[in-house]
């Protein structure tokens, strides 16, 4: 029969499938803990301007509010609902969840915003977005006039920007009464964004959690890469049906521990059921993020090995196990010598909590904690210290500038950030010249401000007008404000990686690398050379090259960085050598000549390291 159908017949089956599907769909939407308190929900947003709203994580809080606000008419006259993530991965993969359940195309009536990529259109009227790019969104809509609502979401996160976000948008409620401004957030902290909210209600959406069994190891692990690929196996021997998620800190472990897996899988055959490995990342490829949500097939185990977004930001159906080392990556930020460092450590208390309460969304589950009950209790920190107090707060002291906040001091933190913090920032943007000298932003400031980089960056890319040659220095910022993904390299392939990067390697340092010409670049970074390593010009923090750089051999006399950071020693990234005569060419208000001599030959400039002419 199957051949014999007519056109009409196959739209009409295609038709009733896609009805079906679609109904589905709403069965879906239906089922989530959300859903009967829909109606108390939007009565509750009709009542109060300011809502906090608590629910455990899967509960439906990121993509069925906004579509309750829609349907219950807040987009009508246009007006938008905007709804902020602290992660990109989650902005999109929402985003996308939501279009289909909508049954419409990502992009029209529902779209994200991420940096540097905009997947928005006129018609776009549920819109995700990164905290980052609702701050930007200030710069060209001070009162968020197009927006009837503002979700900030994942608000426990306490990002740098959604922080800020709390101090504007609690300004902006008080003279824009028609924006409904709603605080999500997963069962913590709720009570503080009540109370910073001048006792906004809480709305608490009961979840439905089952018991989690946890576990502890007697003493602690030597590798808790290798005890976690010993776990999954042992949970997909022993135990009884249902997926397992992993927690680690980042790419390089997750690849690791997936590779570690597949051989061991491979090795055991037909022994064991098949077993489905699936890492989750930010910068993994958006397809392959998709697959985590692929439902497992019977018979077989599906095994996500994720980093910390998983905890809260997205959540994956069929979670029975979690196996949980107890670390995370965590930024950190000296503002004394301005070292910004990136390191694994144990998570806080909450966090442990969350990745254990994963496991309990569809039934009872069990968490292996691969730590001591003894470290959970005495090692762990109760919380995450919020990203405001351990962050370079250069971008966001020059955004609040720009959009008129001039005391800083006075803002409506949250919890303040350090002072030191403050003043380092304002001294950075001082000697870039985005700020004057009573801490004012300038006109150069201002057009800074709405480049959507790093103030050193935004600043390289305003000077290369004055030297000419704009096209190849926005293409070095391009290249180092997506951090090191130019140069991919996967772990079996170091060698080639290398090889293969050594061929762009040209005189005069990793900017030329990435381009191979001579730049005119931001100044503030300086470093010279000093016993076996460097020392910083302003503040004589000795540093080193690292091994990656294309001068990490050549140790030219004196360097300009991009970034400082600690991983194993305090080690300079993207480095370039300088003419010392630059530096007081473009800073001379902040450089002065008796800084730059050198103490080994009292001699001033010229000759310090080899110039690009030199170097031939
Ligand atoms: P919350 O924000 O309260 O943590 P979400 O709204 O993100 O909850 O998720 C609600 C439910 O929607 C999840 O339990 C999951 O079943 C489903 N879901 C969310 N995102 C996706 C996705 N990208 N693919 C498939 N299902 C998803
Ligand atoms: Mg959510």
């Amino acid at each position: 029969m199957k051949g014999t159908r007519t056109e009409e017949e196959q739209e009409a089956l295609a038709l009733s499938q896609a009805e079906l599907k679609k109904q589905s769909m709403q069965e879906v939407r239906r089922s989530l803990p959300i859903f009967p308190y829909r109606e108390d929900l939007l009565a509750a947003i009709h009542e109060h301007q300011i809502l906090v709203i608590e629910g455990e994580t899967g509960s439906g809080k990121t993509t069925q509010i906004p579509q309750y606000l829609l349907e219950d008419g807040y987009t009508q006259g246009g007006m938008k609902i905007g709804c902020t993530q602290p992660r990109r991965v989650a902005a999109m993969s929402v985003a996308a969840r939501v279009a289909q359940e909508m049954s419409v195309k990502l992009g029209n009536e529902v779209g994200y915003s991420i940096r540097f990529e905009d997947c928005t259109s006129e018609r776009t009227v549920l819109k995700y977005m990164t905290d980052g790019m609702l701050l930007r969104e200030f710069l060209t809509e001070p009162d968020l006039a197009s927006y009837s609502v503002i979700i900030i979401d994942e608000a426990h996160e306490r990002t740098l920007h959604t922080d800020i976000l709390f101090g504007l948008i609690k300004d902006i409620a008080r003279f824009r009464s028609d924006l409904k401004v709603l605080v999500a957030s997963a069962t913590l902290d709720t009570e503080r964004f009540s109370c910073f909210f001048d006792d906004a209600p809480v709305f608490r959406i009961p979840g439905r959690r089952f018991p989690v069994d946890i576990f502890y190891t007697k003493a602690p692990e030597a590798d808790y890469l290798e005890a976690c690929v010993v776990s999954v196996l042992q949970i997909h021997v022993t135990q009884s049906p249902g997926d397992i998620l992993v927690f680690l800190t980042g790419q390089e472990e997750i690849e690791a521990c997936c590779e570690l897996l597949q051989e061991r899988c491979r090795r055991l055959g037909s022994k064991i059921a098949e077993l489905l490995v699936l890492p989750i990342y930010a910068n993994l490829p958006s397809d392959m993020q998709a697959k985590i949500f692929n439902p497992t097939p019977p018979g077989a185990r599906k095994v996500v090995v994720a980093t910390n977004i998983a905890e809260t930001s997205l959540t994956i159906d069929g979670i029975i196990y979690v196996i949980d080392p107890g670390f995370c990556k965590q930024k950190s930020y000296n503002a004394r010598t301005g070292m910004e460092s990136l390191i694994v450590t144990p998570c806080s208390r909450a966090s442990a909590n969350q990745r254990a309460g994963r496991a309990g969304r569809v039934a009872a589950g069990k968490c292996f904690r691969l730590y001591t009950a003894w470290a959970f209790k005495h090692e762990m920190e109760e919380s995450t210290v919020p990203e405001i107090q351990r962050t370079n707060l250069g971008n966001v002291v020059l955004l609040l500038k720009s959009l008129g906040i001039n005391d800083l001091i006075h803002f409506d933190f949250m919890d303040p950030p350090p002072h030191e913090t403050l003043v380092l920032a304002l001294e950075q943007l001082y000697a870039l010249g985005a700020l004057n000298h009573l801490g004012e932003l300038t006109k150069l400031g201002r057009r800074m401000a709405e480049l959507p980089v790093d103030p050193m960056l935004s600043k390289m890319i305003l000077a290369s007008e004055q030297y000419k040659c704009s096209e190849e220095v926005l293409t070095i910022a391009a290249m180092l404000s997506v951090n090191n993904s130019i140069f991919y390299r996967p772990k079996d392939k170091v060698v080639h990686a290398d090889n293969a990067r050594m061929n762009f390697v040209v005189p005069g340092g990793d900017h030329l690398v990435l381009l191979n010409v001579l730049e005119i670049r931001y100044f503030y970074h300086t470093a010279r050379l000093s016993k076996g390593g460097y020392k910083t010009v302003k503040h004589q923090q000795t540093v080193y090259v690292h091994p990656n750089s294309s001068l990490f051999e050549e140790q030219p006399r004196w360097l300009i960085y991009h970034e400082l950071v600690f991983t194993t020693k305090e080690f300079m990234r993207q480095v370039c050598l300088l003419r010392l005569g630059w530096l007081l060419e473009v800073a001379p208000h902040y450089y002065k000549s008796k800084e730059l001599e050198d103490s080994s030959s009292k001699k001033m400039p010229r000759k310090q390291g080899k110039t690009k002419e030199e170097l031939g």
